[in-house]
């Protein structure tokens, strides 16, 4: 008999001699080790369900005989098999369980498409000086003399600019401080953050002064820009597909009027999504004002 290896049939995850299953009778074991039947009870499970999925099969379905598994993968597939496992199993610690990538080419990306680190630089800056007149508009004149004065003001996108040309409502105010967030992935992406916050971080406890303390913010540019470089573009990639996929669970749960069941803070991952849709030109656009979150 070969070993044998042990998958969800529905979502591929694979249970850790760690994980366990509760019996109606109230007994907790890993049901791997005893076949689905409890060690309490006696009582025979039939159907195991999945922690990852949520979904019921039967038990001896999760049983997968490796030597008649299909044909192996090519070196290129196994990259992007591994890609997809990291991406699954981030979502599903963060409880989005049912999102699954079963189109493996929807993770390959093209590393030459990406902003230019200097562009990177220039849109941090930028996004720091919305969300900084956003929250003190009497400063409104000094920011925007900055931005001319160091040669950004061409770097502020047509919508943003509008915040620099006349009043905004309050609502429209307190939006843009959320600009930070995408400043934030930004910084994270050209290595001036080493650890990005996690998706279900409390956004109170991020340390933004200390972000913006290296920034050349009312400032020379001097070399700020010429220095930045990009941290492994995968990472990067992968952090846009996490919060792609995040992005289209909320909108599904919205459109459907079901109950959010991820730890995700949602309006940090739209201005990841957003941030990181423009980093790398998804759908071939450049544009801040016209980079799409919808998928
Ligand atoms: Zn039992
Ligand atoms: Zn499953």
């Amino acid at each position: 008999m070969p070993d044998l290896t042990i998958n969800c049939p529905k979502c591929e995850w694979a249970p850790e001699p760690s994980d366990r299953w509760t019996c109606e009778c109230g007994f907790s074991w890993n049901t791997f080790e005893t076949k689905g039947k409890c060690p309490n009870c006696e009582n025979q499970w039939e159907t195991t369900s999945c922690p990852a999925c949520g979904n019921d099969s039967p038990h001896e379905s999760w049983y997968v005989d490796p030597s008649i598994a299909p044909p192996p993968l090519s070196a290129h597939d196994q990259m992007l098999t591994k890609r997809k496992r990291l991406i699954e199993a981030q979502l599903i610690h963060y409880g989005i369980r049912n999102s699954r990538i079963s189109y493996l080419p929807y993770l390959d990306f093209d590393e030459s498409q990406f902003q230019s680190p200097y562009e990177v630089g220039c849109r941090i800056l930028v996004l720091w000086a919305v969300a900084y007149t956003a929250s003190f508009s009497e400063e409104k004149p000094e920011v925007k003399n900055w931005l001319m004065a160091v040669g950004l003001w061409e770097k502020v996108s047509h919508a943003e600019k509008l915040l620099f040309q006349k009043k905004q409502p309050k609502r429209v105010l307190i939006h843009l401080t959320w600009r930070l967030q995408a400043m934030l992935v930004l910084c994270w992406c050209v290595d001036l953050v080493t650890e990005l916050p996690s998706l279900d971080a409390d956004v109170d406890s991020i340390d933004f002064e200390s972000i913006i303390d290296q920034l050349p913010v009312f400032d020379d540019l001097g070399d700020f820009l010429e220095n930045l470089h990009y941290r492994a573009k995968e990472e990067i990639f992968i952090e846009n597909i996490i919060n792609e996929i995040a992005t289209g669970y909320f909108r599904d749960n919205f459109l459907g009027k079901k109950t959010d069941d991820s730890t995700i803070n949602d309006g940090v991952s739209f201005e990841r999504h957003q941030a990181l849709n423009w980093v790398r030109k998804f759908g071939g656009i450049s544009e801040w004002d016209e980079t799409l979150t919808s998928t």
